[in-house]
């Protein structure tokens, strides 16, 4: 089944995507985001990740247990502080500013000038309407506006957005706009290949479908810029 598109670029030029006319179900399963900015309370880190931690795994037992599921149970009893760990120190650690990747920029001393893709940067993230798995592959590509970025920075801001409840649309723009911010330069773009689980496990239960979102910026918005990139992608490597 061929992947559908979805061109990002239109909904970056206001910033919001206006879906107050859809029901929480209509944007549910339609997997829309509300905006760029992943929505977060003002008080969001006034727990410490421990008291999250802790908190988390008080509400999941209840969610356990409201279930209908012993948790005297040996292989269960743990479930609801390994799954509150979980959402704090990994799948959800991207949501706060402090685990943001620390990003050196070197001088391009050697005047490359072309474009740099990085391919198949493999991410796992979560749909935010059913809290179950999006992964797939990310490329990315930047024309170096004089400065030149680590390449395993440019792995490390593609999962730091990753570990956030996502909807694909947002995790695209948030990967492009966080390195157009870096790299000073419009000439950004991004592409995400993603499986949803929501549509295959659950829902719909296509198996086979996959989303494909992309954002190409400045120079990538041209069509022979834009070219280059995608053959890339097509590239076979045997290594
Ligand atoms: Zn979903």
């Amino acid at each position: 089944m061929k992947p559908k598109e979805i061109l990002l670029n239109s909904l970056l030029s206001d910033n919001k995507i206006t879906l107050s006319e859809l029901s929480a179900e209509e944007i549910g399963d339609e997997h829309l985001s509300t905006g760029i900015e992943t929505p977060m309370k003002a008080n969001a880190f006034a727990m410490s990740d421990e008291e999250k931690i802790k908190t988390i795994a008080n509400h999941f037992t209840q969610i356990m247990e409201t279930l209908g599921l012993d948790l005297t149970d040996d292989s269960l009893k743990g479930t609801p502080q390994r799954v509150a760990k979980m959402y704090v120190k990994e799948i959800f650690s991207g949501l706060n500013p402090a685990n943001k990747p620390k990003i050196a920029l070197f001088d391009n001393k050697y005047q490359y000038n072309q474009m740099l893709v990085e391919k198949d940067i493999t991410f796992f993230s979560n749909c935010e309407h059913h809290f179950v798995p999006i992964f797939g592959k990310a490329h990315v590509a930047y024309i170096s506006n004089g400065s030149v970025i680590g390449l395993s920075k440019l792995n490390r801001v593609v999962q730091y957005f990753a570990k956030r409840p996502q909807v694909q649309e947002r995790l695209t723009m948030q990967i492009a706009k966080e390195l157009q911010a870096i790299l000073k330069t419009e000439d950004v773009a991004v592409i995400i290949d993603a499986k949803h689980l929501c549509v295959s496990s659950r829902g719909v239960q296509d198996i086979n479908s996959a989303t494909v979102t992309s954002f190409y910026g400045g120079k990538f918005e041209q069509e022979a810029t834009r070219q280059e990139f995608l053959k890339y992608l097509e590239l076979k490597t045997n290594y």
